[in-house]
C-alpha cells in the first residue's frame, strides 16, 4: 500500500509505507517549519502508535522542539490542548476509522487546525527537500508529559451544557468506544452527567472488536445491547473519537447524518444564529434552520472538516459539522468531537423530556444515496461542466465540484482528490427520486 499524502497530513500501512524514517523526517520537517516552537502531539490507541510517536519525537526534539505527549488521547482532546497549552503546533498520531494496520500522522496548527493547503504544502516541501534544521546538543530540550488531557476535555465538554438538568434524568447509555481513544473521556463524560454507563470495547488496545467505522453494519452488538439493556441512548465513536453514530432507545441506528442533525435542533435553539456544514451533509440541518426562523440558517462549504471550520469562522457560526456524526463547537476546539455530540443530544433529551427515537422521528426524513465510479481527472472536469450546463437554471453551487439543489432534492458531483475517482450523491424525500438524480447525473458520463 503506498503512502496517502493529502492536506491533512499522512496516512500509510504499519511495515510498509509507515515507517519509523518517515515519521521521524516528517518530525524534523515540522519541527524546522515551527522553528523548533512548542508541539502538543496525541495518539490514538493503535499498537503502533507508540511506535510511531517516538520516531516522531525524536524529528521534532533533533529541530530544538518543546514536546509535550499525551500518549492515547482523543483527537478532539489533542486540538484542545494545544490550544491549553499555547502551543505552536500539534500532531495527532491517528488513521481514524481505518483498520489496525494502517496508521497516520496529522498536522495541528497553533489554533489547533489542519494547516491551510499552503502550510501544508511548505511542511511536505521541507521533508521531500530534507531541508532540516537540525539543531546542537545545547539546543535539545527534555520531552514532558502531560497526562490531564481526558479530564480537561471532560470539562470542557461538560461546559457547554446544563450538567444538573441531565444528571437529573440519570439515563441509562451504552457506549462502544471500538477499542480506540476516546473510551476513558467518554465515559468520564457520561458519568460527570449523571448516565449510568454500559461500556463496550471500552480498553484503549487499538484491536477493533469490530470494524471502526461507526456505520450500521458495524454497530449491530451496540443496537442488542441498547436494547437488552433497556437503555435510554446508545453512542458509538469512532478510534479516535472525534464521530459519534447515534442508536435510539428501540435499539435502532438512526444514522450519523442524526447526529448533526439533533446537534442542530438544541443549537438552532439555544444560540440562535448561523451554522456551517458541507456539500454533502443532508438538507435536514437546512429543515432544522428554517423551523427554528430568526438568523438561523446554514452556509455550505466544500468538503473536508478544515473548510467547515473555515466557513465557520467567515460567517460568525456557533456550531458547524459534516454528515459523518463529525459536531464541530469552538467553545470545546475547532474539530469535529464525539463529546460535544454527546452532551448537546442527552441536553436536547433532558430539557425536551423526548427520547431520543421521537426526536429523530420529528425531523423531516430524506433518503440519501452515495455512489462512486472510477473515471479519470480530464473525464471529472468533462463530467462536471455536463452538470453545470444541464442543471444552468437550477440553484447550483460549485466551490467543490458541483452541487445542484432541487425544491424536493439535491445532487452533489465531485471528484475525489486522492483517487481518480468520481462520487456522486443525492439526497430527496423518497429512495426513486433520489436514485432519477442520480441518473439525472451518470447519463452525462
Ligand atoms: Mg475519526
Amino acid at each position: 500500500m503506498p503512502l496517502m499524502m493529502s492536506v491533512s497530513g499522512v496516512r500509510g500501512v504499519i511495515g510498509e509505507s509507515m515507517t519509523p524514517v518517515l515519521a521521524s523526517e516528517l518530525g524534523c520537517a515540522f519541527g524546522t517549519y515551527l522553528n523548533g516552537g512548542k508541539v502538543v502531539i496525541g495518539r490514538d490507541s493503535r499498537p503502533s502508535g507508540p511506535m510511531v510517536q517516538s520516531a516522531l519525537v525524536a524529528g521534532l526534539l533533533a529541530t530544538g522542539c518543546e514536546v509535550i505527549v499525551l500518549d492515547v488521547a482523543s483527537t478532539p482532546a489533542t486540538a484542545l490542548m494545544v490550544l491549553r497549552h499555547k502551543a505552536d503546533g500539534g500532531v495527532i498520531i491517528t488513521a481514524s476509522h481505518n483498520p489496525v494496520i494502517w496508521n497516520g500522522i496529522k498536522f495541528l496548527t497553533s489554533e489547533g487546525l489542519a494547516p491551510p493547503p499552503e502550510q501544508a504544502a511548505k511542511i511536505f516541501d521541507l521533508y521531500h527537500r530534507k531541508a532540516f534544521n537540525l539543531v546542537d546538543v545545547e539546543r535539545i530540550k527534555p520531552v514532558l508529559s502531560d497526562p490531564t488531557a481526558a479530564a480537561t476535555h471532560v470539562e470542557a465538554a461538560l461546559g457547554i451544557v446544563n450538567v444538573p438538568q441531565i444528571a437529573a434524568k440519570r439515563y441509562k447509555a451504552v457506549l462502544d468506544s471500538v477499542n480506540g481513544a476516546g473510551g476513558e473521556e467518554g465515559r468520564l463524560l457520561l458519568e460527570k452527567l449523571g448516565c449510568q454507563v454500559v461500556h463496550m470495547n471500552a480498553e484503549p488496545t487499538g484491536r477493533f472488536a469490530h470494524t471502526p467505522e461507526p456505520t450500521v453494519e458495524n454497530l449491530t452488538d451496540l443496537c442488542a445491547v441498547v436494547k437488552r439493556e433497556g437503555a435510554a441512548i446508545g453512542f458509538a465513536q469512532d478510534p479516535d473519537a472525534d464521530r459519534l453514530a447515534i442508536v435510539d432507545e428501540n435499539g435502532r441506528y438512526i444514522g450519523e447524518e442524526y447526529t448533526l442533525a439533533l446537534c442542530a435542533k438544541y443549537m438552532f435553539a439555544a444560540h440562535p444564529g448561523p451554522a456551517a456544514a458541507n456539500l454533502s451533509t443532508s438538507r435536514m440541518i437546512d429543515d432544522i434552520a428554517a423551523a427554528a426562523g430568526g438568523p438561523c440558517r446554514v452556509y455550505r462549504s466544500a468538503v473536508g472538516e478544515a473548510n467547515v471550520v473555515e466557513a465557520m469562522k467567515a460567517h460568525g457560526c456557533a456550531f458547524g459539522g459534516e454528515g459523518n456524526g463529525g459536531i464541530i463547537d469552538p467553545r470545546v476546539a475547532p474539530v469535529r468531537n464525539s463529546l460535544v455530540a454527546m452532551s448537546m443530544v442527552l441536553q436536547l433529551m433532558a430539557q425536551t423530556g423526548k427520547t431520543v427515537g421521537q426526536l429523530a422521528d420529528e425531523i423531516p426524513a430524506y433518503v440519501m444515496i452515495k455512489t462512486k465510479a472510477e473515471c479519470s481527472k480530464e473525464r471529472i472536469a468533462e463530467v462536471l461542466e455536463a452538470t453545470r450546463k444541464k442543471y444552468a437554471r437550477e440553484r447550483i453551487n460549485d466551490i467543490d465540484g458541483v452541487r445542484v439543489d432541487f425544491p424536493d432534492g439535491w445532487v452533489h458531483v465531485r471528484g475525489s482528490n486522492t483517487e481518480p475517482i468520481i462520487r456522486i450523491m443525492a439526497e430527496a424525500p423518497t429512495k426513486e427520486r433520489a436514485e432519477a438524480l442520480i441518473a439525472g447525473v451518470r447519463e452525462l458520463m
